[in-house]
């Protein structure tokens, strides 16, 4: 298994629109919109270098990221790692004792995704990324 790179940061926002504005009008990034219609999650996208900030917006008041901005506020809620193989990645987090919280699945931008519990990960809820699967 090979880390590749910071892939994206997540951030919790209210808006995803609302603070999609601090990435495109002011810092002129681009952005891309999406909606994960399983999440009910509304995602913008903005690219920065070869890594991205992921704005997400719950579209559900239940949801976990609403349930994170109530508990925290907005904010930093995840730090993801592009990964060539993410099986692969879940197996090896596994064999060294990481609980991952859920098998891979389909995530923003047609990549497979999955999670790691912050409890292992020093506080950091880790995405593990993989892109461009064959
Ligand atoms: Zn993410």
């Amino acid at each position: 298994m090979k880390t590749l790179k910071i892939d994206h940061v997540g951030v919790a926002v209210r808006s995803a629109e609302e603070s999609a504005k601090l990435f495109s009008n002011v810092l002129g990034l681009e952005i891309e919109t999406e909606l994960l219609d399983k999440e009910k999650l509304k995602i913008i996208m903005a690219k920065v270098g070869e890594s991205n900030i992921e704005l997400l917006e719950d579209l559900d008041t239940q949801g976990t990221i609403a349930k994170f901005i109530e508990k925290h506020g907005e904010g930093l809620h995840h730090i993801a790692f592009e990964v060539d193989d993410v099986n692969e990645a879940v197996k090896t987090m596994k064999e060294n004792g990481y609980r991952v919280l859920s098998e891979p699945h389909p995530g923003a931008g047609g990549t497979v995704v999955a999670f790691v519990h912050p409890k292992d990960t020093h506080g950091i809820l880790l995405e593990l990324v993989e892109r461009n699967r064959h």
